[in-house]
């Protein structure tokens, strides 16, 4: 089974679509990686979806993507004596430490670290930004507001701080928890939510001890400040734009979104484009024009993946949803401009062996005739590269190692396989040849090209290429 497109599908699992059932006609309809909410997941049923994730593998044959995603520090306000209050714009509204339910005067605010760094002039965003507060007095147990927007507020509704640098790491408790249980479970991405510094990447690192990859969410303007070191740090970004477009004007959205996919691009780590692709999908079967264009942007910027949240998650058309993905990926690819679009981003290559080695199979492959560039990468490395250089034709990641196919199945452009090492030169262009034709990438009388490191599973070592011609039946050693 293959994919006709280069961009991958991420597709949040939630009530609508947590059967193994589901997940199978998720697959099957274009779902490459499935994302589990911890926000709204318990361990248990954590454990039973990777459990049934891994089954639709099997029987799929395919290795398939496990994105674990952390809630973060997420802040929100206590509980109301009324569970909700209407407030008049120009009132004066409190949080403070006083775990008192709340009234239309004040609410706690059970994080005494933000009651101490919020300064005066600071904006306190309410529910995704629905009520606007702007700090007058803070005396360090309590933040006196004026309220500037909105009026409805409610138990425990979140809180955005976009002026505040918040003196707390991205692990909490309940994240650190969730991350060896996730680890533990066997997941192969791990998100980390609200970052805002590089060294925010550190703990979930030495926890993770190479168990799982690290994914950067990208939503707070804190975070989009410091973008090149976190990159750096990072294995994989997401554009988080829902908490983004909270904290930033909206209309500032797009351009961080291109800033992000082209920085990511650059160093070859896979991106995200996420949230509100397909919303309107939650409770229609089809599409608005803005959202198809909005996947299309993603898809013309080369991101590696597109993601679903609502829409698979607890939406009334989750398999309508990524089939939708599917064409709209399908279809752009497909368009005249998008190649020349694609190649106008592309960055030059590092002065190593992958990067000059990637380069030239792209060469080669748009010079010759070429069906697919085969690519031998035991931990990953030669295969984000090979993805780096944006190649027109697949690659096929050929890894003996279950969990790099699985981590590599965000990978722009990139058809996993998983495949035991070659035994010589002879096996391993045999085995690719085998390989191509299996999985419907070439047929006999086609030409690939073999990229790998010789000797085998030595990272980053990749010295060789060669082109080699898919035999006919039975012409084969
Ligand atoms: P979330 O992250 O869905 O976990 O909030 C994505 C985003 O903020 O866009
Ligand atoms: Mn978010």
């Amino acid at each position: 089974m293959r994919r006709s497109r280069k961009v991958k599908i991420l597709a949040t699992l939630g009530p609508a679509s947590s059967s193994e059932e589901m997940i199978g006609k998720l697959f099957r309809a274009g779902a490459d990686v499935f994302r589990i909410n911890m926000s709204h997941t318990d361990h248990e049923a954590m454990r039973e979806l990777v459990r049934r994730i891994r089954s639709v593998e099997q029987d799929a044959g395919r290795p398939i993507g496990i994105l674990a995603d952390l809630q973060g520090p997420k802040l929100r306000v206590g509980t109301f004596r009324n569970t909700k209050e209407e407030l008049v714009v120009g009132q004066t509204f409190t949080l403070d430490d006083n775990p008192e339910p709340g009234d239309a005067a004040r609410v706690y605010l059970p994080h005494p670290e933000i009651l101490s760094s919020v300064r005066a002039g600071h904006r306190l965003l309410i529910d995704d930004g629905k009520l606007e507060l702007k700090a007058v007095k803070c005396d360090g147990r309590s933040i006196v507001a004026t309220v500037v927007a909105g009026t409805r507020i409610s138990d425990r509704k979140g809180v955005s701080l976009p002026d505040t640098e918040l003196p707390v790491g991205a692990l909490t408790e309940k994240d650190r928890a969730d991350l060896e249980a996730v680890l533990e479970a066997g997941v192969d991405w791990v998100a980390l939510s609200f970052i805002q510094r590089p060294e925010d990447l550190a703990e979930a690192r030495k926890i993770a001890r190479g168990r799982a990859l690290l994914m950067s969410k990208i939503e707070k303007p804190q975070a989009v400040a410091r973008l090149p070191e976190i990159i750096e740090l990072s294995d994989s970004l997401m554009v988080a734009r829902g908490d983004l477009g909270v904290e930033m004007p909206l209309e500032m959205v797009p351009g961080i979104q291109k800033q992000i996919t082209r920085a990511a691009r650059k160093a070859g780590k896979p991106v995200v484009v996420a949230t509100q692709m397909l919303e309107s999908m939650i409770t229609a079967p089809v599409p608005t024009r803005a959202e198809v264009s909005d996947v299309s942007t993603a898809v013309f910027e080369g991101a590696d993946a597109v993601m679903l949240s609502a829409e698979s998650a607890a939406g009334q058309y989750p398999i309508e949803a990524v089939a939708t993905m599917n064409r709209i990926a399908e279809q752009v690819e497909k368009d005249p401009n998008y190649a020349g679009i694609i190649n106008a981003q592309r960055s030059a290559p590092e002065a190593t062996g992958p990067d000059t080695i990637s380069l030239a199979a792209r060469e080669i492959a748009e010079t010759l005739k070429v069906s697919a560039i085969v690519t031998y990468t035991a931990s990953g490395t030669t295969g984000l590269r090979a993805a780096r250089e944006r190649p027109q034709v697949p690659i096929i990641a050929l890894s003996p190692i279950v969990e790099t196919a699985r981590r590599l199945s965000l990978l722009w452009g990139t058809h996993c396989v998983v495949s035991p090492d070659a035994t010589d030169l002879d096996d391993m262009v045999d085995r690719a040849c085998r390989i191509a034709h299996r999985e419907q990438f070439g047929a006999p009388g086609d030409r690939i090209i073999i990229t790998a490191g010789v000797p085998l599973r030595t990272p980053g070592a990749t010295n060789m290429l060669r082109i080699a011609y898919i035999e006919k039946a039975g012409e084969a050693a």
